[in-house]
Formats: structure tokens, C-alpha cells, sequence
């Protein structure tokens, strides 16, 4: 079967975005012998429901793409399920009447099935069905508007973020040339006005962020990585035994985004599918796993509640960069107990964690996480994981996270920023270390310099080991 590059971006961006629909759709359509009775009434609806379409269209008879974009109103685009799937079939069946008339209705054809391919909760399945079954004039109208419409919020992303009141800009720099004298550029972050030494230049609470395992379920929040120090506010999960929260602010956030879904309810069940991927996480010492479980499940979460962000979490982490992650049976395993954990509770997750997604995130992670510290004193000592982070503190660090924003910050062995926790918790700040003028790069060092006892053969050699790339730093570059 031919699968055009839309189909691809499709399956990257709006089926992602509607594993919840996929949930009542498909059920509906196993559970209910009315289903297919309905169809058939919907079709003969369908001549009467075209003639209403008709009048209300009559004044927007789309000539292109462009036209027939413009003339939907994203606003009619029903927000519940039950609304949803009930749009999604009269827009199905009123565009196969309008198509069985001739060319005369094509154009309208269209914007009924583009319409439905909007809501569907499997929009690329939906996409070869129409591929198999519609006039290819009819399909090549749909393909234009799903193009059009995928490149419009593409393009549209850099505009909107990072947001305003953050104080800095994602763009395109200029990073040399290659071989054959073509230009490469890569994305860094851009500070949008002046800054003074040590003016904080904004502040970021992480998309996901997990503890060092060897610190869970005591004496740290689960949810906002603080150190809880008095015994009194401690607010401990009340099905497992295994996090505790340092407030109601925390605990509540957390079980509406991950932790219901996560709990390992160890005091009903001491072997649910949960306690799996915890007891595996805390044996290898490992975060990242669980910190993509997390990830998950937010997503999920953040689309069942039809949140008006335009842009979901896996929006965002795409257009990051990531280090290729070679699959071993360690990943092998961490998949399948991901499956396990999540499987029975999120329809349509099992096939979404394929190998290659799963590596993909790990990669995310492992290039963009940052170490965060807090006020933890550096005499403890805290077993840390072997996954790696960006780090300079020489306090202990007590978890990662990962930020939307500052995960666009260029290394620099002499950078003009430093990442600091001033709340005690994962909500990072950027700390400008040098005079910023507006539209200077903003750098922060990804890596510990030893007080600088580094040689610059050293500094490289690290970078490239862990980031793979060169560092051509000011400083690298200036003792070359
Ligand atoms: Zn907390
Ligand atoms: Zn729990
Ligand atoms: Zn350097």
C-alpha cells in the first residue's frame, strides 16, 4: 500500500494526540449490534442531511484548498466523545451522498471527509480507507487540506512558543557548512531582551521529572522532587506504600496526571503489572523508564481533557534533538513492562510503544534531561543512577527533568547562563552569569568542568562522548 509522507505525519502528530477517543470508538464498535443498523439509517439520513449542508455551504463552495480551509470553523468541532463520534459518522455519510451525485460535489465531498478525518480517533487508518474508496479528485482535495492544515500548525509552533512572558526565542542559527558547501542550521534559544548579571531570566516547571530511585517513597516529593523535612506536612499515596508527597499541591496534580495510572496498590495486590516496572526501575537503578511511563500518561491525560493547548506533549518533544539509542534487552525488557503496566488501562497504548517510539523518547531524554538538586546537603550521599544528564552542580543531584524550553539551550564550556533550583523543588531557572543583551544565544554547560581543571582535549572528549557533537565553543575555539 502507498503511504504518503501525510499519512506518516499523521501518525506522528493527530493519532497521538486521540489514543482516548480510540478507546469509545473501538468498544462501541465491538459491543454494539446496533452499530451497523445505524450506519445504514445514517446513509439514507444522509440525502437530507446533504441538502441542509448544501444551503448552509451554498456560500462557501470551496474552489481550492485554501478556500476550502478557510471556510471551516474550527469552532463547530465537537468537544465530547458521544458528540464526536456522532459528527464524525454524519459527516462520513454526507460526504458519500454528496460524491455519488458527480463532480458537482466534490468539492463539499471533501470537506465533509476532512472534516471527519479531523475527529476520527485513527486518522491514518481512516486516510487508506478513503484512499480505497473515494473519487481520487475527491481524495486529493483531502490530502491538499490534511497537508495544508499539518504545515499551517508546523509552521505556526515557533510563533507561539516558547511564550512570550518567558522572555526568549527558539531559532535558526547558522552552524557551518558541509562537504558539498551546503548550510546547516540548528535551533537555539534567544533571549528577547536585556539582561543583568544575575537576573533570572525565567523559570520552567518540567513536562515530566523523576527521583533518583534510591531516594523514592521517604523523604522526597514524587511529584515536585523536594526534600520534605518536616514529618507533619509528608502526604503518603493512599494505595501504595511506595511515594509520599510533600503537600496536597502535589499529591493531587500527581495522581490526575500519572500516578492513578502508575500506583503500584501494593496494599491490595502485592503483584499488580505496576509493581513491575517500579520493582525494575529500583533494582537497575534506572529512572528514565518510569520518567517515559510518566510521559505517557500525561499525554493521554492531557488529551482526555480536551485541554485547549494547542500543541501536546509529544508536539513538543518531537522537533527536540535526541542521541540514537542502539536497542539492547534492557530496552527489550522496559518496553515490555511498560506494555504490561499500561496496557489494560490505556486502549491503543500497546501498539504506540513500538521499538522505535520507545528509543526515540529514551533518546529525548537522554540528550534534554537536566540533573535538578536541591537544598539536599552534598554529605549525603545519594546512589545516582548510570543514565546520563546534563549536570554541572557540585551539590548532589536527587532526580532529572525535562524541560520544554530550556531542553533548546546550547552547551558552552564558558556559558553566559547557569541552571539553578531556587524554589528546592524540579522548577528550574535560568540565571544569566554574563551581561545578555537582546537577541544574544543563551548557553548553559552541559557538562561538570572540575572547577575548570579541564583541558579543552578533555571538555571535547566528554561532549562528544556523550552528546556527539564537537564543542566549538568560544573558549574550545579559542585555544585551538
Ligand atoms: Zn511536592
Ligand atoms: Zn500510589
Ligand atoms: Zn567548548
Amino acid at each position: 500500500m502507498k503511504t504518503s509522507t501525510i499519512v506518516a505525519a499523521t501518525v506522528g502528530t493527530l493519532a497521538v494526540a486521540s489514543i482516548g477517543y480510540a478507546l469509545y470508538f473501538d468498544s462501541k464498535r465491538r459491543n454494539d449490534p446496533e452499530f451497523r443498523r445505524k450506519l445504514k439509517k445514517e446513509r439514507k439520513r444522509a440525502s437530507k442531511v446533504m441538502k441542509e449542508e448544501e444551503q448552509k455551504q451554498a456560500t462557501r463552495t470551496a474552489k481550492s484548498v485554501d478556500e476550502a480551509l478557510a471556510s471551516i470553523n474550527e469552532a463547530e468541532f465537537p468537544t465530547s466523545m458521544e458528540e464526536r463520534e456522532k459528527f464524525c459518522m454524519e459527516q462520513l455519510s454526507t460526504g458519500e451522498a454528496l460524491f455519488t451525485q458527480g463532480p458537482e460535489g466534490f468539492d463539499m465531498a471533501a470537506i465533509c471527509f476532512y472534516k471527519a478525518l479531523k475527529v476520527y480517533p485513527a486518522p491514518a487508518e481512516l486516510v487508506m480507507v478513503y484512499q480505497k474508496t473515494i473519487p481520487p479528485e475527491v481524495f486529493t482535495l483531502v490530502m491538499g487540506m490534511l497537508s495544508a492544515d499539518v504545515q499551517k500548525k508546523q509552521e505556526k509552533y515557533y510563533t507561539v512558543f516558547p511564550p512570550k512572558e518567558m522572555n526568549v526565542k527558539v531559532d535558526e542559527l547558522p552552524e557551518g557548512v558541509t562537504a558539498e558547501g551546503k548550510k546547516v542550521v540548528r535551533r537555539g534559544l534567544i533571549a528577547s531582551k536585556d539582561f543583568a548579571v544575575g537576573e533570572t531570566i525565567y523559570s520552567e516547571a518540567p513536562l515530566v521529572s523523576s527521583l533518583e530511585p534510591s531516594l523514592e517513597g521517604n523523604e522526597f516529593c514524587h511529584y515536585c522532587l523536594k526534600q520534605i523535612t518536616e514529618e507533619a506536612s509528608k502526604v503518603p499515596c493512599t494505595s501504595c506504600t511506595k511515594v509520599v508527597f510533600c503537600s496536597e499541591a502535589c499529591s493531587t496534580p500527581a495522581m490526575a496526571e500519572f500516578h492513578g495510572v502508575l500506583c503500584t496498590k501494593d496494599s491490595e495486590d502485592a503483584d499488580t503489572p505496576e509493581r513491575g516496572l517500579y520493582d525494575y526501575s529500583k533494582e537497575a537503578n534506572y529512572k528514565y523508564p518510569g520518567m517515559i511511563a510518566k510521559f505517557l500518561v500525561r499525554m493521554v491525560h492531557e488529551d482526555s481533557l480536551n485541554s485547549s493547548e494547542e500543541y501536546n506533549p509529544f508536539d513538543h518533544i518531537e522537533r527536540l534533538r535526541f542521541l540514537e539509542v542502539r536497542p539492547s534487552a534492557a530496552e527489550e525488557k522496559e518496553i515490555q513492562l511498560l506494555k504490561l503496566a499500561l496496557g489494560s488501562k490505556i486502549p491503543g497504548i500497546e501498539e504506540f510503544i513500538n521499538e522505535d517510539r520507545y528509543l526515540t523518547l529514551k533518546g529525548k531524554l537522554l540528550y534534554n534531561a537536566y540533573g535538578v538538586t536541591t537544598s539536599l546537603d552534598s554529605s549525603r550521599s545519594v546512589e545516582p543512577s548510570p543514565e546520563q544528564l546534563r549536570s554541572v552542580h557540585d551539590s548532589p543531584v536527587v532526580g532529572a527533568g525535562f524541560y520544554k524550553v530550556t531542553s533548546y539551550m546550547s552547551h558552552s564550556c564558558d556559558p553566559n547562563t547557569k541552571i539553578v533550583f531556587q524554589e528546592h523543588n524540579n522548577t528550574l531557572s535560568v540565571v544569566a552569569t554574563k551581561e545578555v543583551k537582546a537577541g544574544e544565544e543563551l548557553h548553559s554547560g552541559f557538562i561538570d568542568q572540575k572547577n575548570g581543571t579541564l583541558s579543552t582535549e578533555q571538555r571535547r572528549q566528554e561532549l562528544f562522548q556523550h552528546y556527539r557533537f564537537k564543542c566549538m565553543c568560544s573558549l574550545c575555539e579559542a585555544s585551538e
